[in-house]
């Protein structure tokens, strides 16, 4: 097994380019084992969420792995209906509490809907990073328009839009805007949630390289500047996952990726803002 270092994961705006998902790694003592292993193995930056139920099996592995809480990058998110000025104050401060931690370096408006409004939401993100509490504010699911709102009303510069994004939803204008707007794009479920591993010519160009499909889909998102939060539970995936950090694909190879027309949206709630 290739080793590879945590210095060797390329950073964007200080943000670890590789990081973990644990979305539905929800038994405790696995979600605390994946993100120590995670840590161990090299990673820096670890995605969670409120609706995720594991905030404090996520603390609890970087409490247990034996790299110092400040140089990880950690983000949560604040759940829909937690989006009105006092609750996202009283919500972010609960995060904070679950997780064990002092300060998070990303929080992210999870959905623009519900009890999202941009002035009072933004103001209380505001609040939180004055008071140290956040180090960045972070949005999820904002279609182009969306992101421009959230760029002309938020006093703290947006740092990133997550949004899914693989090679079967390559999300060309939310990373168009983010570059106009100069956010960074984190691309949540990278692998298709498992489709990757169905697609011909990803399965081809892994197996000219040796690498696994979920590495070339890893791969061709950072060769975009994109920053992918694999979700991965056994240490054979979280290992398999970061050795994308190794693989060159050739400007050919991107190409044809490219070049792949199908259309697979798999996160698709009816309160989308896009539905
Ligand atoms: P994903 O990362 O595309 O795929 C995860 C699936 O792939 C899991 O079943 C995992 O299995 C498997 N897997 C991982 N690495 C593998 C490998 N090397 N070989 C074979 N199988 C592998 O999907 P996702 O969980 O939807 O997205 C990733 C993260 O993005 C989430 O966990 C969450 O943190 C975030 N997310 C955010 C939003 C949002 O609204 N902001 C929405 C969805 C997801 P094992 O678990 O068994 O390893």
């Amino acid at each position: 097994m290739l080793q590879l270092t945590s210095d060797e994961c390329p950073r964007t705006n200080g943000m670890p380019m590789l990081g973990l998902g644990t979305w539905q790694n929800e038994d405790p003592e696995q979600c605390a084992e994946s993100v120590r292993t995670a840590l161990e193995t090299g990673y820096r930056h670890i995605d969670t969420a409120h609706l995720y139920g594991n905030e404090e099996a996520v603390g609890e592995g970087l409490a247990q792995a034996d790299v110092p809480r400040e140089d990880v990058f950690l983000a949560t998110k604040l759940w829909y209906d937690d989006l009105s000025y006092e609750d996202a104050l009283a919500s972010t401060e609960e995060r904070l509490d679950v997780l064990g931690v002092d300060y998070l370096d990303m929080l992210y408006i999870h959905w623009p809907v519900d009890t999202y409004d941009p002035e009072e939401t933004f103001l209380a993100l505001e609040e939180l990073h004055e008071r140290g509490l956040i180090e960045r504010v972070g949005i999820s699911n904002f279609e182009p328009e969306d992101m421009e709102t959230a760029a002309e009303v938020c006093d703290v510069p947006i740092f990133a839009n997550q949004v899914e994004c693989h090679p079967f939803l390559p999300q060309e204008e939310v990373r168009a805007k983010a570059k106009e707007l100069d956010m960074e794009v984190v691309a949540y479920s990278p692998l298709a949630r498992g489709a990757v591993f169905e697609s011909e010519t990803l399965t081809e160009i892994a197996e000219a390289n040796d690498a696994s499909a979920a590495q070339v889909s890893l791969a061709w998102l950072l060769e975009k500047g994109v920053t992918p939060i694999p979700k991965a539970t056994s240490s054979a995936h979280i290992e398999d996952n970061w050795g994308a950090l190794a693989l060159d694909l050739s400007d050919e190879e991107i190409a044809r990726i490219d070049a792949i027309e199908a259309v697979d949206r798999k996160v698709d709630p009816d309160f989308a803002p896009w539905n």
